[in-house]
């Protein structure tokens, strides 16, 4: 846990009792605040009472006590609306940070030239994030990874020199965190989601540029340039470096050549200086990293940990011991030539075209609870899929799209769909055929969540016979 010591002696008021939000509670109190504890659901508000913080519903306080308001990042600060907490402080004058921004500000305190790094993006955040502790650890770094993946930030081990935080963070985090200033920070790309939250696409991308804008003097700010939102961002970033002479600004494209920054081609990193390339790392052949989404991943870990002073031999072995994330294109088995895939984070078709892009001889499970405009997008990949066996509530309806173009099988379950995949994919003969789970659908027709499904996906594989591990 990380003691916040900046607010000691000083009261602050926390609003959102989830797991973060009782971190913020612990932290600050350790450090020496007197914390107000507080959350529109009352079972939220007992647990925190019972974990013996002190709460309140923050209608009724008096906010002139008060130093600062942390806010959960699920918790709307401008849009639709301002939540009621934000404009009661705001009314009075107390500013409203998130959990992150407390990080800031005692790294400032404690090492302020400890590693930091910090990485968004629409898309691949967790990978990249996973991606670079991984780098980090295999380099023998003393390695804190978290935020918005796995552990709450303030439940880590504080900053220290010698010591790298790897920090996932989400726009609604940035947007909390006004003094964010890591030495590597990441954004990957931008494209429009999350809308409701942040009003237009534009101020979603400002938000996001904010943690690049914000990198050291002396740090690396590494941008994905393959969108133009990023690409607006990176120039601008560029432009308002004069304030920091020494802070690197790498452009990284997975698409076009670059006359400076990262590319990758043909599955090799390289840095590119005045046009010339320098070769940096391979990720040909590598499972957990298939596919030109991961190979922007992938440039930016490498970039980022280049320039934190891992040697390119560690980098190279590290990338290719990367296990990859669970529900992620992640390699569940191999039956014979078959390989099977959980890409149960396909949530809708944008990603599951990630995964159907990625493979060849596709034996392909979809369906769910199906989301607006179906799968009409993905028709480019159909003759990749040799067969699509079909469940939940979204069969009929792809059953229809898929009508005389793919042979499919409506099998309503995983329980039926997995075996008959398996025996169909076995009995194709084909090279390197792939049952690949990327439902473009969300599971609440059938399961909790999308790790439920994938879950089961994977317990029904292992359970067939002469399923191995893929090394
Ligand atoms: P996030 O944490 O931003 O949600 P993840 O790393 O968990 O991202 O990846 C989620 C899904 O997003 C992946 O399964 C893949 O379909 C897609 N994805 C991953 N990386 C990228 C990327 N760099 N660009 C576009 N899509 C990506």
């Amino acid at each position: 846990m990380i003691p916040i010591t900046s607010f000691a002696g000083k009261t602050v008021a926390v609003f959102g009792l989830g797991g973060s939000g009782l971190a913020s509670c612990r932290a600050l109190q350790d450090g020496g605040a007197d914390v107000v504890a507080s959350d529109d659901n009352i079972d939220r508000l007992v647990e925190a009472a019972q974990a013996g913080f002190i709460t309140a519903d923050l209608h009724s306080v008096n906010w002139s006590n008060i130093a600062a308001l942390v806010l959960t990042p699920g918790v709307p600060l401008t849009h639709p609306a301002p939540h009621w907490s934000v404009l009661a402080a705001q009314a009075a004058g107390v500013e409203v940070i998130g959990d992150v921004e407390l990080f800031c500000r005692e790294r400032r305190l404690l090492a302020p030239h400890a590693p930091f790094v910090a990485i968004t993006g629409t898309n691949g955040k967790s990978t990249t994030t996973a991606l670079i502790a991984h780098l980090l650890r295999q380099a023998g770094f003393d390695t804190q990874m978290g935020g918005n993946i796995g552990t709450a930030i303030l439940s880590l081990e504080p900053p220290a020199d010698g010591r790298v935080h790897v920090i996932e963070m989400s726009s609604y985090q940035i947007d909390l965190t006004p003094s964010l200033d890591p030495s590597v920070g990441i954004l990957l790309n931008v494209t429009e989601d999350h809308l409701d939250r942040h009003g237009s696409i534009e101020h979603y991308a400002a938000v996001k540029e904010r943690l690049v804008a914000g990198v050291q003097n002396g740090g690396t700010a590494i941008v994905g340039v393959d969108d133009d939102f990023s690409a607006t961002a990176a120039e601008r970033v560029a432009l308002g470096g004069r304030k920091f002479p020494d802070r690197t600004v790498l452009r990284l494209s997975v698409k076009r050549p670059l006359a400076d920054g990262i590319v990758v081609d043909r599955n090799v990193i390289y840095r590119v200086h005045d046009g010339a390339r320098e070769e940096l790392a391979r990720i040909d052949g590598i499972g957990s990293l298939r596919g030109a989404h991961n190979a922007q991943n992938a440039a930016a870990a490498a970039a980022a940990v280049l320039a934190l002073g891992v040697s390119r031999d560690v980098l190279q072995q590290g990338l290719r011991s990367f296990p990859g994330l669970a529900h992620r294109m992640e390699q569940v088995g191999r039956q014979g030539e078959t390989l099977f895939v959980n890409d149960s984070k396909a949530t809708n078709a944008d990603a599951a075209a990630k995964a159907l892009g990625s493979f060849e001889e596709i034996f392909w499970l979809a369906g769910g609870k199906p989301k607006t405009g179906g799968i009409d997008s993905l028709a480019g990949f159909f003759p990749k899929i040799r067969k699509a066996y079909l469940i939940g509530e979204a069969a009929q309806e792809f059953a229809a799209t898929l009508e005389g173009k793919v042979e499919y099988e409506i099998c309503e379950t995983l329980e039926v769909a997995v075996p008959h995949a398996a025996r169909d994919a076995a009995a194709s003969e084909l090279v390197d055929p792939v049952v690949l789970l990327s439902p473009a659908c969300a599971s609440f027709d059938q399961f909790r969540n999308f790790e439920i499904r994938g879950n089961r996906f994977r317990e029904l594989v292992t359970a067939l016979p002469h399923v191995v591990p893929v090394v």
